[in-house]
């Protein structure tokens, strides 16, 4: 799916899958006590509650789609108009067929209803309860998706979707974004996770040899994501290292670069605790907690 789990990682995160929900920690002081008890180990329960019943979400999407589809006939007449980053492109790039790139889960398909399942068991994320989540194929359109389609199109823009659902599920994923009517040119327009791109080395769920492959063949007007990995290679997933990416490309966002909220998981979450996934789910929490700003 999206988590950059490493074998051991993903064992640690099975195991743990595989266990009951594990009580808060007793805290050392009451105040503590208190803070603690009061919060469950589903801290994804207000993102998921935001994402699948609020008009906030609703409108934060569709805003996005909207503003992108505004920008199209702009994109189309620049012909040095182009979404990747220049060391991800093999060529010119201006004469080729027009595309977009989007990634899929929480860009284009809403998996809410997992995440929603994993905060009523107190579970986390694990392989095989997403592989069998894709499998039911009942993902819905992230709002504003759908008209961003319509108007790309009519313009014979392709839609390529580059994600990290691994390419065993992509028939799974082809017959749901055919369901809920996304254009899929053909299957080639899938490049999921273990996708083999020739003369570029893959480094774990990192996407720039997709998105390298991709712009062998198209000019890339524009690029979806909900995580910033999504658009550019991250060299540090660190807090300071995201953030320079942000500020290198601060132009792009709102014009070449769209960013769809969500808040339920992703590439950010273990930049708070050093991309260890080994640790306890306790541990990692407390990293969490330790990296807010109460503005001291
Ligand atoms: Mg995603």
């Amino acid at each position: 799916m999206r988590l950059p789990l490493s074998c051991a990682a993903l064992a640690v995160a099975l195991l743990a899958a595989c266990q009951p929900v594990r009580p808060a920690a007793p805290a050392a002081t009451p105040v503590a006590a208190t803070a603690e008890a009061a919060v469950p180990a589903d801290d994804n329960l207000n993102a998921v509650l935001w994402v699948q019943r609020t008009a906030e979400y609703q409108a934060a999407a569709t805003q996005t789609y909207r503003a992108a589809a505004a920008l199209l006939d702009r994109a189309l007449a620049e012909p040095h108009w182009d979404a990747l980053v220049p060391s991800e492109r093999d060529n010119a790039g201006h004469g080729l067929k027009p595309a977009v790139v989007l990634d899929i889960d929480e860009t284009v398909l809403d998996n809410s209803p997992y995440q929603a399942r994993l905060v009523r068991d107190g579970l986390e994320y694990s392989d095989p309860t997403w592989d069998a989540w894709v499998e039911e194929r009942k993902a819905k359109p992230v709002p504003g998706v759908l008209e961003f389609a319509r108007a790309a199109s009519e313009r014979g823009i392709t839609m390529v979707y580059i994600s990290n659902r691994a390419v065993h599920l992509k028939q799974a994923t082809l017959d749901n974004l055919r369901a809920v009517g996304l254009p899929v040119a053909d299957d080639s327009v899938f490049l999921g996770l273990g996708t083999v791109v020739e003369g570029c080395e893959q480094h774990g769920s990192e996407k720039d040899c997709r998105r390298r492959l991709a712009g062998r063949q198209y000019r890339v007007l524009m690029q979806f994501g909900d995580q910033l990995g999504d658009f550019v290679h991250i060299d540090a997933n660190t807090f300071e290292g995201r953030q320079r990416l942000l500020e290198e490309y601060d132009d792009w966002f709102g014009e070449r670069w769209w960013m769809l909220p969500n808040p339920t998981y992703g590439s950010w979450e273990p930049a708070a605790f050093g991309n260890s996934w080994k640790q306890s789910r306790e541990t990692r929490r407390a990293a969490k907690r330790a990296a807010l700003d109460v503005a001291p």
